[in-house]
């Protein structure tokens, strides 16, 4: 089993750690850590890319490989080498080292969404269907039956205050009975988890936001800095989708 640190410290860039297996993938060899900080993409958010590095040693020079994506394989996270790549052996000593410009910019767009999806249940009750990031811009889709171009200019307006007035944004894991216990919650689909889960891992941005969620978000809605909606179309009469960019620097 892999031990994941980027969902209690999203801010860890890179971990030592030993290649526990190699797996065969159809886009290439894939390598499984006993830890990592690679998120393996879920949530819309997608998965992290980055490096493997070993150090020089006795048996051979420093090596270097390209992670081209991770994913998730039971309790494991596979590092997705670039197709034809010599992998590293079991047993030996690496560095897992994230795209870290890549990822906080994902940390900034999916909490950007967080605060979206707050805004939009706070002042007109629409809950959220689904969505979708990329680095620096995403969408969301909602039960939005009365979306116009002026509530969306609007709903700009008032996410950017809420990015810019500094909330602090919390990371919690909870007993299933405890998460089921919260209205707030509910809202957000958690009673379509799967039976077998006994803990729910929780993304608060306090005072406006709080959902059941798996990916990496920053700290402070601050850094986020401000966004633009840069589209909004109907995907049939009640089903609207909302599409935001980030503007500013992180
Ligand atoms: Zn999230």
């Amino acid at each position: 089993m892999s031990e994941n640190i980027c969902y209690r410290d999203a801010y860890a860039r890179s971990v030592e750690a030993t290649v526990g297996a190699i797996v065969e993938t159809e886009r290439g060899p894939a390598v499984v850590l006993e830890r990592t900080v690679f998120y393996p993409g879920g949530g819309g958010q997608p998965s992290d890319t980055g490096w493997l590095e070993s150090l020089a040693s006795a048996d051979g020079p420093a090596r270097s490989w390209t992670v081209v994506g991770a994913a998730k394989q039971d309790d494991d996270v596979l590092h997705v080498l670039a197709p034809g790549s010599d992998p590293p052996s079991v047993g030996d000593a690496v560095r897992a080292q994230i795209d870290w410009e890549r990822r906080h910019l994902l940390m900034r767009t999916h909490t950007a969404l967080h605060a979206l999806c707050g805004v939009v249940w706070r002042d007109y009750g629409a809950q959220v269907t689904g969505g979708n990031m990329e680095p620096g811009a995403g969408r969301m889709d909602f039960e939005f039956e009365r979306m116009s171009g002026e509530l969306v200019a609007a709903i700009e307006a008032a996410v950017n205050r809420e990015l810019a007035a500094g909330r602090e944004v919390r990371v919690k894991v909870l007993q299933r009975d405890e998460a089921f216990a919260i209205p707030d919650l509910i809202r957000t689909k958690i009673n379509l988890l799967p039976a077998g889960i006994t803990e729910v891992r929780t993304i608060e941005i306090v005072g406006l936001d709080l959902q059941a969620d798996g990916g990496t978000h920053v700290a402070n809605t601050s850094e986020v800095g401000p966004i633009r909606v840069t589209g909004y179309e109907s995907k049939g009469r009640i089903n609207k989708r909302i599409r935001i960019a980030l503007t500013g620097q992180g």
